[in-house]
Parts: structure tokens; sequence; C-alpha cells
């Protein structure tokens, strides 16, 4: 009997394990007391090493920690899957922290789809909002920005 595996066609990066937050219930144990994240040649190596294996960018998804906990780096690594040709990208996850003003977002959402994000996806929970409070929420920003935009 031989066993026949299925094609790898999706997959997800963990870009750091800093997060703002330091939810309970959060299986990768983020928090602001881990400070490591992924190398950008390292990033490339594995979006590399995804794409050979059969992942496209749209069933691609990033995430960590706080993917937004340094933009630059976000950034470099969205060029380093443009660079492979993975564009457009799939999914990116976020719990908002950093909408902190609605030109901001604006800037970052307008950077953030020229590499082609299907989804924005923001956590929020009675977990998150220990950390990310409902009061003026923040993802309210990003949906008032696109709204006008
Ligand atoms: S916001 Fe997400 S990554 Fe950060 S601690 Fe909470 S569950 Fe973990």
């Amino acid at each position: 009997m031989s066993l026949q595996l299925a094609r790898w066609d999706s997959g997800g990066i963990l870009l750091t394990y800093w997060c703002n937050a330091a939810c309970a219930d959060c299986y990768e144990n983020s928090s602001p007391r881990k400070n490591s994240i992924l190398p950008v040649e390292d990033a490339k190596e594995y979006l590399r090493e995804l794409r050979q294996l059969g992942c496209t960018g749209p069933r691609f998804h990033f995430a960590g920690g706080e993917p937004f906990y340094n933009y630059r780096h976000l950034i470099d690594c969205f060029e380093v899957a443009q660079e492979e040709g993975m564009l457009p990208l799939g999914k990116l996850e976020t719990n908002a922290f950093w909408c902190t003003n609605d030109e901001l977002v604006r800037e970052r959402l307008t950077e953030i789809e020229r590499f082609g994000i299907v989804e924005l996806l923001v956590s929020s929970d009675v977990f998150h909002q220990e950390f990310v409070p409902m009061k003026g929420r923040k993802d309210e920003k990003i949906s008032r920005t696109c709204e006008r935009d």
C-alpha cells in the first residue's frame, strides 16, 4: 500500500513572538517580554521553500506575535515575498494596537494594499480587550478609513 500525501498549498509565517498584549489564551505565549524577530533573510528562504512546495501568495498568511511590531520589518518581508513572485498575498493578522490615528491607518493600509493583501484579520475578544480595549476601538479606525477611501 502506498501512502499519497496531499499537496501543501497553504501556509503561514510568524514574523515575531513579540506582542504588546499577553493574552491568556495565546497559543504562542507571545508578550512584550519576547523580542525575537524573524530575520528577513530567513523569511526569504522559508517563502522560497514554501513556494517550491506549491504554496501560493493568496493561500499564505502573515502573523505573530504582532506583525506590526516593527513595521519596516513587515514591509521588508512583503518585499521579499514580491521578489519570490508570491504576490498577491493572502492574509495579515493584527490586534490593531498600532491604529492610533486615521492618518497612520490610511498610510499603512495604502502601502499594504500594494502587496495585494486579500484580508486584514483583526483579533478582538475578551482576552484581547484586556490589552486593546473596546473603548474607542482601534479596528473602528480601520473600518472608517476603508469606508472613506
Ligand atoms: S494579540 Fe494575538 S499574538 Fe498577541 S498575545 Fe494576544 S493572541 Fe497572542
